[in-house]
């Protein structure tokens, strides 16, 4: 046989492989003769791929599923707990890692305040650090980890999407977060920006499961938003897709570090509300807020400046997404970051705003809301790019040969 036609035959199987494995995975539990119908594949294929699956250990045949006359089938169970991934959110003022299964439940957790933007050695040695503390204290096979996800706060070039914005992050220029973690844990790296993890974390897990076109805007030291388009992260040409928090709010608004005025991060990125909040405390003089989480709290607690602040923030906030709605009409805006945290007084400046400036219909049938995910949502995202990532036709050999490595 022709080469070609051997390697032809080889993609075949991976991608039937592929299919039915993902199949197993998002159904939960099914049944040979559901996966023929589904796939369209022959009954003798599917047998064989479902084989290969069981010897793997990402699926076992569990019991007896519903007769539809004939004699009741064997069900075929996907094992979430059969491999795990590692998820890591590399914020600029700190690291969340997380350890997951295959069902997106965290099983292991690591939190580390860390300014990351100007120390890039410390922080691939930190990232390192909690990596291999989760590793260590979970009570899982290391040799069942199947990669690592990074979420990075920079946009990723669509043709090199390992390298970090030197706009963005100038102190990183020349680090290579991939080349530096791949041979450290033998494990393939996945890295994507933060918005982005953030909008695969909520249509695999959170309120977007049920959405083809969602958005999600990440509210910290920095603003951006992850597009889901059709059920595909939309990055644009050149990766910058998404960049919300430099969209201009007023032509002559503050001075943001992007070197442009007036951009939405610089009215509610956390600096510029951390900022606002202890103008007003060191004029009263109370004690200074040191972050968002700070504000968000004494806002619970009827703090009139803090409420004020996150009021103002919503309002800015609701003209973007107004803008966001009338652009690309999402089903779904999920806020999340710390400032989410704020719940309603967010909320209701922000649904004032869009209800004011968007298109009416594309605005009363958007949902807007906060993540259920909360301050994982992110690193959970990362941890979902190696799921994605694992089951791809391309990468399942290594995935499914990674068995009693
Ligand atoms: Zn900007």
């Amino acid at each position: 046989m022709p080469r070609s036609q051997a390697t032809d035959l080889y993609a075949v199987r991976e991608n039937n492989l592929s299919l039915v494995l993902n199949m197993v995975r998002r159904a939960g539990a099914i049944s040979r003769a559901d996966l023929v119908r589904q796939t369209q594949l022959s009954a003798t294929t599917v047998s064989a791929l479902v084989n290969v699956l069981l010897e793997s250990g990402f699926v076992v045949e569990t019991g007896i599923g519903e007769s539809s006359g004939g004699r009741p089938p064997i069900m075929l169970a996907f094992v979430y707990e059969a491999r795990h991934v590692l998820g890591v959110e590399m914020g600029a003022t700190h690291l969340t890692a997380v350890l997951m299964d295959l069902h997106g439940q965290i099983i292991g957790r690591q939190y580390q305040q860390f300014a990351t933007l100007a120390n890039p050695t410390g922080s691939i040695n930190q990232i390192t650090q909690l990596l291999q503390m989760i590793i260590a204290a979970a009570a899982i096979n290391p040799s069942h980890l199947l990669g690592i996800g990074l979420a990075v706060p920079s946009p990723l070039d669509g043709e090199n999407l390992d390298q970090l914005s030197t706009v963005i992050m100038p102190q990183w220029a020349g680090y290579d977060l991939k080349a530096t973690l791949q041979p450290l844990f033998k494990l393939p790296v996945y890295l994507e920006n933060d918005a982005n993890a953030g909008v695969i974390a909520e249509q695999w897990w959170g309120r977007g499961r049920d959405y083809a076109n969602l958005a999600y805007i990440k509210l910290g030291t920095g603003v951006g938003s992850g597009l889901i388009v059709k059920n595909e992260v939309y990055r644009g040409d050149g990766g910058t897709a998404g960049e919300i928090g430099h969209t201009t709010i007023t032509s002559d608004g503050p001075l943001c570090r992007c070197g442009n005025r007036g951009c939405l991060e610089s009215f509610v990125g956390a600096p510029a509300l951390i900022a606002e909040v202890n103008q007003h405390r060191q004029i009263n003089g109370e004690a200074a807020v040191h972050s968002i989480n700070d504000i968000v709290a004494a806002a619970n607690q009827h703090d009139p400046i803090c409420r004020q602040v996150i009021d103002k923030a919503g309002a800015y906030l609701g003209i973007a997404i107004a803008n966001l709605i009338n652009l690309f009409n999402p089903g779904l805006i999920v806020l999340g970051g710390e400032l989410a945290a704020a719940g309603n007084l967010l909320l209701t400046p922000v649904h004032q705003a869009v209800t004011q400036r968007a298109m009416s219909k594309a605005a009363s049938e958007a949902t807007i809301t906060t993540s259920q995910l909360g301050a994982n949502a992110i690193a959970i995202g990362a941890g979902t790019l190696v799921i994605h990532h694992a089951f791809q036709p391309a990468n399942l050999g290594l995935t499914l040969g990674m068995k009693g490595r």
